[in-house]
């Protein structure tokens, strides 16, 4: 049988920041997952994904930290190259876009476009900064709104008021590099006409669909995105930081960010390729019609893969061979949310993956994020939920039943597989299930369903443990040895099945779990056979799973940030009663008062209101100072109304001057 030809790339991720969670669950863990399972299927998988370089997020991140673009992109390059490598993400390679094979694969694709005449150019005006010398990128320029008056607007968007103007609307501009005002100047971009591939688009959605049936979701995005129309996208940027435009009137020009990093991929692709000493061997899966293109992205690409990448290849597909293939399907995730809220650096909302895996097993991360993907809508991340699902699953199901199987041969039949004899009815019945399991969960992790697949994996470790329990081994061993072996020895052969189906979510703990058995994996089709075989010599078991204590995970929740609106801005300083009673608020009358030049406050209390003759409360005892250019000794208590006027607290008339508060 030949062997199914797959590609599967996973989003490349900006590196300006640390991945969290959410980067995990929206691209990264399900491509993981498919590809596992497909190694285990004997396809013919390569699985690449890198850092994403380039872009203005890129150089704003330097910016702010006072370093070099290079600095930012090695630090967070080798940051999450770790953190995904801690995870147990299998990638074939993990490649960068800074890379000069990359930035030679973006300048072929935009030369070989360019020479064909399909892009167009435009000129417009831009912010230029003359101190700095350079064109300013929107997120640049800082001014007011023309529209809403918002001061912190960017040069063509506020974000306040979400408008779209021109450059020239912006009032106040001032530029970030170098705090000066910016002059308007014109530019030269170039441009790659989306509009023209509108119709060949729609048809490769609708097509792909029909064949692959894409996510609800995804086709909706599509769809919206048809409705609103495509038009022509500009390709190029005023920067100094990117792939150059390799022309020569484009000086201080590069590549926009979203065109070279769909190419990134295929970067990343030559370059295991040359790693392997192969330089061809990318071909065989980016130029091959038999290839299963998939690539892995969070709902924020949806647009960048579904149209504008499919959009690139078809553009050089109608004048070049070989030509590319174009993804199958893209199977883009929705949002993972953290306890309720959105991931925020800025409000140090979340857990980027580094720290988490400080704290706990990758294993204990994947499991808990994949029962908890968010396939079709927003997911939430909930650090009790983690731990519950930790506890009461893998431990008390998974865990317990490995456990309780090898404790019991190991007493009772040397550690050794014990024999099969004769079957009963609930022997056959779990056997039979075993038998159909593998095409069952298969068949869900290669229709995208991860969820589905592992919550069905689960499902036969908790039959395997109502097999253990009604079995009653620990009767048998002394009424019927064989039914006990035979018990004994068919729940061996669902630990080896639990242990490969589990292998593409929990690899750490499945390879646990085969060095116990003393076995490798096999196909995954042969995956609920009968894979143990008698007198099979196995290894003392260990414990797969300890618990997470509560103390753990309340520090944790404890230790989030409290949410701003319900917290006062500055807590009030707590005085003892002692403090309080050194003040004297005591009853005074008003005999008289006199307008303070240049104190509002004063001035205000004077004219809102006459209080000539009023007995009022005032400090009595406070040292006296120096106010407005006058000797104080005590001070009226007011109130102070939600627009600033005065209003001194009136005590009834007939209470004595200087009774005191208390
Ligand atoms: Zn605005």
């Amino acid at each position: 049988m030949k062997k199914e030809k797959i590609l599967v790339t996973a989003a490349l991720p900006y590196a300006n920041g640390r991945i969290h969670l959410g980067h995990l669950a929206g691209a990264y863990l399900p491509a993981d997952i498919f590809v596992r399972y497909h190694r285990l299927n004997e396809s013919d998988i390569v699985f690449v994904g890198g850092s994403d370089e380039h872009g203005v997020a890129i150089t704003i991140a330097a910016d702010k930290a006072g370093v070099t673009p290079q600095d930012i992109i090695d630090k967070y390059h080798n940051d999450n190259k770790t953190a995904f490598e801690k995870f147990g993400m299998s990638f074939d390679i993990y490649s960068r876009t800074s890379i000069p094979l990359h930035h030679e694969t973006s300048k072929e694709f935009f030369l070989e476009f360019y020479k064909r005449g399909i892009l167009n150019t435009k000129s417009s005006m831009q912010f230029y900064d003359d101190k700095a010398g350079m064109f300013l990128p929107d997120r640049y320029v800082e001014g007011t709104c023309p529209r809403c008056g918002n001061e912190a607007a960017r040069s063509d968007e506020c974000e306040n008021c979400g408008s779209l103007y021109e450059p020239s609307e912006l009032k106040n501009p001032i530029s970030k590099v170098s705090g000066t005002t910016p002059v308007l100047k014109e530019t030269t971009h170039w441009f790659f006409p989306l509009g023209d591939y509108q119709d060949r688009l729609k048809e490769y959605v609708k097509t792909q669909d029909e064949k692959y049936h894409w996510k609800d979701n995804v086709l909706q995005y599509c769809k919206g995105w048809f409705n609103d129309g495509l038009t022509d996208r500009a390709i190029t940027r005023d920067l100094d930081w990117g792939v150059p435009v390799p022309l020569d009137d484009a000086k201080g020009k590069v590549l926009y960010v979203w065109f070279d990093a769909v190419l990134g991929y295929i970067s990343a692709t030559k370059e295991l390729s040359e790693k392997l000493g192969d330089p061809d061997l990318w071909k065989k899966y980016w130029q091959d019609t038999n290839t299963r293109y998939i690539p892995f992205i969070g709902k924020d690409n949806v647009v960048f893969h579904c149209i504008v990448f499919p959009a690139m290849l078809m553009a050089w597909n109608d004048g070049k061979k070989p030509q590319y293939t174009l993804p199958e399907n893209v199977p883009a995730n929705e949002f993972l949310n953290f306890e309720g809220k959105k991931f925020s650096k800025s409000r140090n909302w979340g857990i980027d993956v580094l720290d988490f895996l400080d704290k706990f097993s990758p294993d204990s991360l994947r499991y808990a994020l994949a029962f908890n993907l968010p396939e079709l809508r927003d997911a939430d991340f909930y650090w009790k939920e983690f731990q519950a699902r930790y506890n009461n699953e893998l431990a008390d199901i998974l865990g317990n039943f490995i456990n309780r199987t090898m404790t019991f041969i190991f007493k009772h039949f040397d550690g050794k597989v014990p024999p099969l004899y004769e079957l009963s009815e609930r022997d056959n019945e779990l056997l039979n299930v075993l038998e159909t399991y593998p095409e069952k969960v298969g068949a869900l992790y290669n229709r995208y369903k991860m969820k589905d697949g592992l919550a069905e994996t689960m499902n036969l470790a908790r039959a395997a443990n109502k097999y253990f329990n009604d079995s009653e081994p620990w009767k048998a061993v002394k009424t019927d040895k064989e039914q006990c072996s035979t018990t004994l020895n068919i729940c061996l052969q669902t630990i080896f099945t639990l242990a490969e189906l589990f292998s593409p979510v929990i690899p750490f703990t499945s390879e646990k779990i085969f060095t116990i058995l003393n076995a490798k994996p096999v196909a995954w089709k042969n995956a609920g056979k009968y894979n143990m075989q008698e007198g099979h010599v196995l290894n003392q078991p260990e414990i797969l799973f300890r618990k997470i204590e509560d103390e753990v995970i309340d520090a944790l929740i404890n230790g989030l940030p409290k949410d701003e609106t319900e917290q006062p801005k500055t807590e009030p300083e707590l005085i003892t009663i002692d403090d309080f009673k050194k003040v004297a608020i005591v009853v005074g009358e008003i005999v008289e008062a006199e307008a303070v030049q240049k104190s509002d406050k004063l001035l205000k209390l004077q004219v809102s209101e006459d209080i000539k003759g009023k007995k009022v409360l005032f400090v009595g005892n406070l040292k006296p100072a120096k106010l407005m250019g006058l000797d104080s000794e005590g001070m009226v208590l007011a109130l102070e109304s939600a627009d600033g006027k005065l209003k001194v607290i009136e005590v009834p008339s007939d209470m004595k001057t200087g009774s005191k508060a208390r």
